[in-house]
């Protein structure tokens, strides 16, 4: 379920002196509540729906004009200058509606809340929170204004709503449309956010922004929010960036206005900042004569430090700080044209966190990687003698180049007309190449610290059975992630390997408002069970991870509705019990059902019969390079650096 808020607020205005703040609330469900809990902090609050008895309401359409009709009859009624509306749904809230919403609110000031991008539309806090901080900040004097300044619009998790009904709300008494879950375990996948993927491609004899865009699309799984590639012919550098999926963002017209012999390319899956045109990346800036383009993968730790220490209000993500920052180090007045890597030398040792960035003004690509090496990033020669730097050697098979080698941790290479050089400009630490890659980011194709992934996920299967053996019929994985693993761990127990649940493989993201018989067939968008394999077996379901377990209690009551007599859950990596800083989207440690509850409690709340995770040693060895340094913090909670305060994704644009 997701509950959505717009909020429209006004400061002063030429009607200051009616209501302190009047509330209307929108949408068809779960009113009542959400009124009685604005209704503490509220002078007035009018349900915007179907009349109900002991609640003022209006109607929420005019018959033939819409919603934004009805909305526009209420607002005029509330006849205040300060309103706020929070609109509840249990799916997607249109871009054109909320626009529509906000210039609907007349002659109040107003502060949108869409800033161009779906993802940010679907943000909301839940209800009885607003209600809360909103009691907070006009108890202690504030305004509306210093209100909405505060409130975060982000997404509700189903763990956040679960969180809700233990805490005394009960799930049934809202879970009046048995759509909502099903709803939110569509349209929030639990499982970790990708990480965003890089790719940057110099070539004087092939279509770079070809090579770039093909790079990118090998690169889809780790980021599927925006896509753009940065091309330069020596001279001028050009950006072309949109919301979606590669294939959605680029055509040939497209493609052909990106010439040049060398670019940069970025797949995004939002870790800070939310899902928008103008956060989506490459990000570019202009310093002198010197244009420069970045793509970054991976999260800083020190965001809010770094945006003090420019004094800059305006960026709304980590990635627009840093270059901002690098902008702000070139100095062009020398003539051979390395501006851009002294001023890489200089400004990156402030940089704290996880980057591996690629980088390019309009004569060279620069692939960097943070002294603990958080995010991949591999070097690519390609027949002609070109080079390519990409998040993942996968999409070097796609381009056709050959592997040399990874960019170490800490390690920066430009590569120009002259070849490649390396630098140096950190302190050495410990590498620490994020361990989720080999557990779920990376795809099996690909190759990190020299060992394939398909091959390390397959032994960590045959690790699992070991570590906790089972009495079953078949051995069943959940696609594609735990595909590998449930092979070892087949292969390790002689229990027979059966697919058992279907993917429909063009589910991916959408951005169209499902229908409410549609929401109501959940999860089963994305997975059916193959019954013939289940009804009357003891099966043993094996996962990569849980992290929220919302979709996997799902799932596990799928396949028991699909006729399994047991369901033990065999997971290929331990409890995910601390957030990640480091560009993984799970810095919430509320929503980690492995946070709070022991595996025995996991287990009964997902409902199958046994449970068992991979020991942390176990995966370690499972890499097959257990000594070559990884993060293991959401596991361990061992934090290789510093972790910062503040771990709000939106807390650049709330600034
Ligand atoms: S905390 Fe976990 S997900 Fe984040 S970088 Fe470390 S191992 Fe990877």
């Amino acid at each position: 379920m997701t509950v959505l808020g717009a909020v429209l607020a006004g400061g002063a205005s030429s009607r200051m002196g009616r209501d302190k703040a009047a509330v209307v609330v929108g949408g068809r469900t779960m009113l009542d509540r959400v009124g009685d809990a604005l209704a503490e902090v509220c002078d007035r609050v009018v349900v915007l729906g179907p009349e109900r008895e002991g609640v003022e309401t209006w109607p929420d359409r005019d018959p033939g004009s819409g919603p934004l009709a009805g909305l526009a009859n209420a607002l005029e009624r509330a006849d205040t200058d300060h309103v706020l509306l929070v609109a509840v749904d249990n799916a997607f809230v249109r871009v054109e509606t909320l626009r529509g919403l906000v210039s609907l609110a007349g002659e109040m000031p107003v502060i949108p809340v869409d800033r161009d991008g779906v993802r940010q539309v679907t943000c909301a806090l839940y209800p009885t929170s607003l209600a809360g901080i909103a009691r907070e900040e006009l108890e202690a004097g504030g305004s509306l204004q210093s209100l909405v300044d505060r409130v975060a619009f982000r997404p509700v998790t189903p763990d956040e709503w679960a969180a809700w009904g233990e805490d005394g709300r009960s799930w049934d008494s809202i879970d009046d449309e048995p759509s909502l879950r099903a709803a939110e375990a569509t349209y929030h996948d639990d499982v970790p956010g990708e990480a965003c993927g890089v790719f940057a491609a110099y070539s004087t004899t092939q279509r770079v922004s070809h090579l770039i865009y093909f790079g990118l699309f090998a690169l889809q799984h780790r980021g599927q929010e925006s896509a753009g590639i940065a091309t330069s012919n020596g001279e001028t550098v050009t950006v072309y960036k949109d919301l979606g999926l590669v294939a959605q963002v680029f055509d040939e017209s497209s493609l052909a206005g990106l010439d040049g012999h060398l670019g940069i390319g970025h797949t995004r899956y939002s870790t800070t900042g939310s899902n928008t045109w103008a956060n989506s990346q490459p990000t570019h800036r202009q310093a002198g004569i010197t244009s420069i383009a970045l793509g970054h993968n991976g999260n800083l730790t020190n965001t809010a430090e770094l945006a003090t220490r420019l004094g800059v209000t305006e960026a709304t993500t980590d990635s627009d700080l840093m270059t901002e920052d690098l902008a702000r180090a070139i100095d062009d007045d020398r003539s051979d044209g390395r501006g851009l890597e002294r001023a890489l030398m200089q400004v990156a040792p402030g940089w704290k966190g996880a980057f591996s960035l690629v980088i390019m003004d309009q004569g060279r690509i620069v692939g960097l990687r943070d002294p603990n090496g958080f995010r991949p990033l591999c070097l690519g020669s390609l027949p002609d003698g070109g080079w390519v730097l990409s998040s993942e050697t996968a999409a070097l098979d796609l381009v056709g180049a050959r592997f040399v080698r990874e960019i170490g941790a800490g390690e920066m290479v430009v590569i120009d007309a002259t070849g490649v050089r390396s630098y140096h400009p950190f302190a050495e630490v410990k590498p620490g190449l994020c361990l989720f890659e080999f557990v779920y980011f990376a795809r099996p194709d690909s190759q990190m610290y020299g060992r394939n992934i398909h091959a390390a996920r397959t032994e960590m299967g045959r690790r699992l059975a070991g570590e906790h053996p089972v009495d079953a019929d078949v051995v069943v994985p959940v696609p594609e992630s735990g595909i590998p693993a449930a092979q070892g761990f087949a292969a390790a127990s002689g229990i027979p390997y059966h697919d058992g649940l279907v993917k429909n493989r063009y589910v991916g993201r959408t951005f169209i408002e499902p229908t409410q018989m549609l929401r109501d067939r959940g999860i089963r968008l994305k997975l059916n069970p193959l019954t013939d394999s289940l009804t009357g077996k003891r099966v043993v379901l094996v996962d990569d991870s849980i992290v929220r377990g919302s979709t996997t209690r799902k799932l596990v009551e799928m396949v028991l509705e699909a006729g399994a007599t047991e369901v033990h859950l065999r997971v290929s990596s331990p409890p995910y019990r601390w957030p990640c800083f480091y560009g993984m989207d799970t810095a919430d440690r509320s929503t980690l059902i492995a946070a709070s509850m022991e595996v025995e409690e996991i287990r009964e709340s997902l409902g199958c019969d046994t449970l068992g995770y991979l020991s942390l040693d176990g995966l370690l060895e499972a890499t097959g390079v257990a000594d070559a340094g990884f993060c293991t913090a959401c596991l361990s909670g061992d934090y290789p650096t510093e972790i910062p305060l503040n771990t709000d994704k939106f807390q650049l644009e709330r600034s």
